[in-house]
């Protein structure tokens, strides 16, 4: 089936070219030029592990084709998903501009039936404001389809959850549109049946639930590990103690440095402005929010209170160990890595900074700095540092050799916002180590 995907970020890239591998013919659209012209060439803009491969292969067997061109591909096309952002407007409302926009130029384009697909993450009422932008285009006798299909992959695994998604939620209200999709997703359901088909705004409701939930658990146990400090408990031990029941299960009871990236921290706050403008109290969204920025300075006010006895860290040298959002991906946006860079910044101190990855994202939102050094691996980022810190859990960081690191350091405290070391471990190798939620371990 010849399928359009609008916007070609994170979601609609990976979407399209598991759709191609899938057998599917893709075009996938952009009115990012450069970008286009990249993905031609069979260069990916983006870092996804497995997505290069992809793309290349599916663009040889001229099954992936990539374009600006709205008018061909969406005459060509019988189904057109749209993945363009729906980010923040200033009061944490969902800006849903974009969609609107790429709804109104495949309607511009449309010359019969077409199914169009909301993939982006949107408030619910969306698909019938995409259904009013049609009408308003075409008029109230042409045929269509509006469907709701959110998206569910996790940046770093993208194309797994993709090509093996846990689910397929449908929200639609055609039997046509739905039988349609179900061929669509078919060769993704040949194990088991992962589709759930339900009404458009349950749909919708559905992704903003799924990452409040998400993000509701990440914020709990940053507040559980915030008590565990104060009263000497370990949250790693809780966290453990917790999850082995299996009504609470392990996935998600991580503390840390505070969420990021593109959807938690903006879809919370939009599921809040939702919830308020139709005059419900979003108590505890709004705690979810809070707690989460709250923990994003846990880490920076950690080291001023290590450094305020020692000198200050005015003039201290920081080495910094991840900066993208999370592990596997280049993603920067919503970093916490980000915060806590700026906060030190702001103190006066030198920063050595490494991401396996996302340096050149990283680069692009912290500019140029003289208190910034951007360093080639871990060693390079904790040469001559008096702290080191851990912002994003890379798996090259896990054995690291701590002996060669800690010679080279001109301090010893190393803090770790992802609590991946062991702390008497760390006590014994020579480091003050200071993490979150577990008692710190000092040398004197
Ligand atoms: P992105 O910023 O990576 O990509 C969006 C692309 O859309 C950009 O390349 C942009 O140039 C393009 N675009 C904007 N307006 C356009 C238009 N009118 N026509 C054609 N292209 C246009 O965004 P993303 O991370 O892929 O997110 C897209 C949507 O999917 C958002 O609603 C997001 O919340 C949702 N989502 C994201 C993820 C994720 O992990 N990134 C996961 C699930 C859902």
């Amino acid at each position: 089936m010849q399928i359009l995907i609008v916007g070609t970020g994170y979601v609609g890239l990976v979407t399209g070219a598991c759709f191609a591998e899938m057998g599917h013919t893709v075009t996938c659209l952009d009115i990012n030029e450069e970008k286009i012209e990249m993905l031609k060439k069979g260069l990916c803009p983006i870092f996804e592990p497995g997505l290069d491969e992809l793309v290349k292969r599916n663009l040889q067997q001229k099954r992936l084709s990539f374009t600006t061109d709205y008018k061909k591909s969406v005459r060509e096309a019988k189904i057109c998903f749209i993945a363009v952002p729906t980010p923040s407007r200033a009061d944490g409302s969902c800006d849903i501009s974009y969609v609107e926009n790429a709804a109104r130029q495949i309607a511009q384009h449309m010359d019969d039936y077409r199914i169009i697909v909301n993939k982006s993450t949107v408030p619910v009422g969306t698909a019938a404001r995409v259904s009013a932008i049609i009408r308003e285009e075409k008029g109230s006798s042409f045929a269509f389809d509006v469907v709701s299909n959110p998206e569910f992959l996790k940046e770093g695994a993208a194309i797994q959850d993709c090509l093996k998604p846990d689910r397929i939620i449908i929200g639609a209200s055609s039997t046509k549109a739905i039988e349609i999709l179900r061929e669509i997703y078919s060769p993704f359901t040949l194990s088991h049946d992962r589709i759930l088909i339900m009404d458009i705004l349950s749909a919708e409701m559905t992704k903003y639930a799924a990452n409040a939930m998400l993000a509701l658990r990440i914020s709990f146990m940053n507040e559980m590990a915030a008590v565990c400090k104060e009263v000497g408990a370990n949250i790693n031990e809780v966290r453990k103690g917790i999850g082995s029941d299996t009504r609470i299960g392990y996935s998600f009871l991580y503390p840390g440095a505070g969420y990021g990236g593109s959807c938690f921290p903006k879809d919370v706050r939009a599921l809040i402005a939702t919830a308020k403008n139709v005059g419900c109290q979003p108590l505890l969204l709004e705690a979810v929010d809070a707690v989460n920025e709250k923990q994003k300075t846990v880490l920076g006010k950690n080291m001023l209170q290590y450094f305020a006895s020692r000198g200050g860290v005015k003039n201290k040298t920081i080495g910094v160990w991840g900066l993208s959002f999370k592990p596997d991906t280049d993603d920067m946006r919503e970093a916490p890595s980000i915060t806590f860079i700026r906060s030190l910044l702001k103190e006066g101190a030198n920063l050595r900074l490494f991401d396996p990855i996302s340096m050149s994202n990283a680069k692009k939102m912290l500019g140029d700095s003289s208190q910034i050094t951007w360093c080639e691996n871990e060693f390079e980022a904790a040469n001559t540092a008096d702290a080191v810190a851990l912002l994003t859990e890379w798996k090259q960081f896990r054995l690291v050799d701590f002996h060669e690191i800690r010679k080279n350091m001109k301090g010893i405290a190393f803090f770790d916002g992802r609590n991946q070391y062991k702390p008497f471990e760390m006590k014994e190798k020579g480091f003050d180590y200071i993490a979150i939620g577990v008692p710190d371990q000092l040398q004197s």
